[in-house]
Order: structure tokens, then C-alpha cells, then sequence
């Protein structure tokens, strides 16, 4: 299933793309595609339930997140062989883990903000983890079935926030717009194999990444149960799974993004994403 939810920020409801790829409302089944409308049950009732008596939403509306009230993004770090290498790090010996804070979470055509001192702002593209049951300290064999399902990522981070302002990641990973998520919630039955998914993305039209999660350092079993020994992941929660090479603090010499410029960023299966990057006075 497609679930994506759709209308202007802060107002959106909850829709699906059906088989024939029409957008249809989902409000009569679900309040929104939230934490208790994630797990195994909830959503083979909505695979079980008559489409066709949902009414068809006309037109392109805007389309948001397509997970509300997401609790945390859990995000790993140099995860790819490739950009570890270009960011002139090692390869971990264990996953790198930070966090990105949920409001800066946006939609997957909404404005990247650029604000007065970010002028480092750069891209990555990244397949999402969308959680559907707890899991705490839970084993490798067991993590994928605490998924719910996948989604195209942006982990949009500011390179000197991030490096030389001292201290952890954080910083520079979390301002408004940096982690545009969808256009849709994919169900994991949907994604035939989570390792073998091509991602790509590109600035003003030149391709900059072009990767696939088969080179993932650390693949998904190993991610989730790693993370789920240091913190409890609820239904919601959302994981990055890293980026792979490409991304501009890579490139010689580096390359950021400015006003105007234009992000397209797809993954197999998932959708994709049109980013305008546009000035931000506050
Ligand atoms: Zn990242």
C-alpha cells in the first residue's frame, strides 16, 4: 500500500494511492496514518477494506509527511563504503547514530529553507525505516517485523553546523525543512528487498548521488536492533539509513546549495521528491 496524507501543513489528512494509482481520501477509515495506525493489525484491516468506496480527491494537492506525529528520527551515519570515504572518515566499526529534531520535518515538495548563516546547506538522500511496533532490544531476526513500511528521505544538513561549531551532529541536521519525508508511507509487503533498493538524486538537473542500499555497511536487521539496545523505537519513530556518495561537501571543491536552487530525489519504489531552495529571513 501507498498511504500518504495530503492538504496544507498542519491540516493534512489521510489518503492512499489505490491500484489504479488514484488518490483517494482515507478519513472515513483512519483519523490520520499515526502511531496507533501503524502495526501489523491496523493495517490489514485498511488492505482489507472496500477502495473503491473512498471518494477520489481531485486535482495535485499539497502532500505532507506521510506519517503524522512522528516521534523521533533516528538517523545513521556513514552507513555507505563510498560517502565514508568521501567525507574522509573511516568506516565505523559500529553504526554511527544522531538524531534529527521532528520539527524539522517537511514535505516532500515543500521549500528547503536557507536562513541567514546557513551556508553550507547540502543533500542526501536516504531510505527511511518507518517503525509499526515497539521494539526494544530486539534481535536482528526479529527487527523487520517491527516495520511498518519505508520512505524516500532528505537528510538535508547544514555541513558547518554540523562540523565546526563543536559538538555532535545534531546542530546541523535539524533546522525547519531539513528532513522532507514521502511522497508516501510504502508498506514493507510492498518492497520486495529493502537491500536492493537504487536511490538517486540530483541538483538543478545534474545527477550528484546515484546509490543502492545492497552497499549499505550496516544492513536494516543490524540497524534496527542495534539502535533498539539504546532506545525503546515506537510506532512512528522513523530511521535514516544513511546516504550514500555524492552528496556537495564531497565534491572538488564542495558545492552547497543557494536560493533557487532545485533538489529531484527518487528512490525505487518510493516515489519522489522536487525541493526548491528558497531564502529565509527568519
Ligand atoms: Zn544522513
Amino acid at each position: 500500500m501507498k498511504l500518504l496524507r495530503y492538504g496544507s501543513a498542519g491540516a493534512e489528512r489521510p489518503g492512499l494511492l489505490d491500484a489504479e494509482g488514484v488518490l483517494r481520501d482515507a478519513s472515513s477509515l483512519v483519523p490520520d496514518w499515526g502511531p496507533g495506525q501503524l502495526g501489523p493489525d491496523a493495517l490489514e484491516r485498511i488492505r482489507h477494506a472496500d477502495w473503491s468506496r473512498l471518494p477520489r480527491v481531485e486535482g495535485a494537492p499539497r502532500l505532507g509527511c506521510p506519517v503524522a506525529q512522528v516521534g523521533k528520527l533516528v538517523c545513521a551515519g556513514l552507513n555507505y563504503a563510498d560517502h565514508a570515504a568521501e567525507a574522509g572518515l573511516p568506516a565505523p566499526a559500529e553504526p554511527v547514530l544522531f538524531m534529527k529534531a521532528v520539527t524539522a520535518i517537511s514535505g516532500p515538495g515543500d521549500p528547503v529553507q536557507l536562513v541567514p548563516g546557513a551556508d553550507k546547506v547540502d543533500w542526501e538522500v536516504e531510505l527511511g525505516v518507518v517503525i509499526g511496533s515497539r521494539a526494544r532490544r530486539v534481535t536482528e531476526a526479529q527487527a523487520l517485523s517491527h516495520v511498518a513500511g519505508y520512505v524516500l528521505a532528505n537528510d538535508v544538513s547544514e555541513r558547518s553546523w554540523q562540523l565546526e561549531r563543536g559538538g555532535t551532529w545534531t546542530k546541523g541536521k535539524s533546522h525547519d525543512t531539513f528532513a522532507p519525508l514521502g511522497p508516501w508511507l510504502v508498506t514493507a509487503d510492498e518492497i520486495a528487498d529493502p537491500h536492493r533498493i537504487g536511490l538517486w538524486l540530483e541538483v538543478n538537473g545534474k545527477r550528484m548521488q546515484d546509490g543502492n542500499t545492497a552497499n549499505f555497511i550496516f544492513r536494516l536487521p543490524a540497524l534496527i536492533s542495534y539502535i533498539s539496545q539504546f532506545m525503546t523505537l515506537e510506532p512512528g519513530d522513523v530511521v535514516l539509513t544513511g546516504t550514500p556518495a555524492g552528496v556537495g561537501l564531497g565534491q572538488k571543491p564542495p558545492v552547497f546549495l543557494k536560493p533557487g536552487d532545485v533538489m529531484r530525489l527518487g528512490a525505487d519504489g518510493l516515489g519522489e521528491q522536487r525541493l526548491v531552495c528558497e531564502a529565509s529571513g527568519h
